[in-house]
């Protein structure tokens, strides 16, 4: 049983108006407590819907949330106010997700302090030694957001989120848009975190390189439905699905600095009128007739390996 996980199942169900773009659809994802999970997909996939919905910020119009175990929608409201504190996203844009009118003192502490977990007169204790966490100089609490570069913006947006306690991190993108040597220096910083504070992360990349780079586990979306999860190193060297494949093969050199998906053969059908079956049958180069019709299930294929292709049936 997973201690800590945080539960997603049947996002969204089948059969309803066809103007509602399915971004998740029959989506089941579990987190064990310590675990790095990387979520992977072109833009427009659903990896960042399924990361809102995982801290409370999208809501599910059918399935469920657990966390620790209890079904998050049986609690009363403040009980799940206090639990999905636990969890926190960190944005893909720290300019957009800071409050350019509020010093990074106020930034970084209005949070614990509205929640009562720390007092007004503690909140610059408290601030200075979460900008100490995330190795910037506490002197700059009385600063504004736009005096920050990229990288201790996103400093500060770590900060925010670590000031109540959370265990469970979900990053959206959270490096994208820095450039490569302090993508480097951001993902060090999560994962000297990860030990200091025993953290769990859904680490949310279209960046195969990045999520090698910090994940222990890689979960691969095709609009709207995970299509593989693997072991990370499983993944790289034995990826099952075809659509991974074609990912991995677009991405000769996964170290270097940018990993495009574009090279993946045809391009992303519209969410709104995904193809029938397997979704990814019209650019899949193995796609049979039965693709066309039939929606393949995830299987473990090995150990902690699973892929949804109709191919692993074959004898
Ligand atoms: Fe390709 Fe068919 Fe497998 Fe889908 S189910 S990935 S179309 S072989
Ligand atoms: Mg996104």
């Amino acid at each position: 049983p997973l201690d800590a996980a945080a539960r997603i199942a049947n996002l969204f169900g089948a059969g309803r108006q066809p103007q509602v773009v399915h971004a998740v659809d029959d989506v089941s994802l579990t987190i064990s407590r310590g675990e790095v999970v990387g979520l992977v997909g072109e833009s427009g996939c659903g990896k960042s819907t399924l990361g809102r919905m995982a801290v409370g910020l999208h809501t599910l119009s059918d399935g469920r949330r657990e966390w620790k175990g209890q079904d998050l929608a049986t609690l009363t409201v403040a009980t799940r106010r206090r639990m999905q504190l636990g969890m926190q996203m960190i944005f893909q844009d720290p300019y957009a997700s800071l409050n350019p009118r509020l010093r990074v003192r106020d930034i970084v502490g209005e949070a614990p302090v509205a929640h009562g977990m720390t007092s007004a007169a503690e909140q610059d204790a408290l601030v200075e030694s979460l900008l100490q966490k995330v190795g910037l100089d506490p002197a700059v609490a009385r600063r504004f957001p736009h005096q920050f570069s990229g990288g201790q913006r996103a400093r500060i947006g770590i900060a925010r989120a670590l000031a109540v306690n959370p265990e469970l991190l979900v990053c959206d993108e959270a490096v994208a848009a820095l450039d490569v040597s302090i993508q480097a220096q951001v993902l060090n910083l999560f994962m000297r975190l990860r030990e200091e504070l025993s953290l769990t992360y859904l680490f949310i990349s279209h960046d195969l390189g990045v999520v090698r780079h910090i994940a222990d586990r890689v979960v691969i979306m095709y609009l709207g439905r995970i299509v593989e999860s693997a072991p990370t190193d499983v993944l790289f060297a034995q990826a099952n699905h075809p659509y991974t494949t074609a990912l991995l093969a677009s991405a000769p050199k996964l170290e270097a600095k940018k990993v495009s998906f574009y090279a993946v053969q045809g391009e992303i059908p519209s969410p709104l009128h995904p193809p029938s079956g397997c979704h990814f049958h019209p650019r899949c180069p193995h796609a049979m007739p039965r693709c066309r019709e039939e929606v393949p299930q995830l299987k473990e294929v090995a150990p902690q390996h699973f892929s949804a292709c109709h191919l692993n049936d074959m004898p």
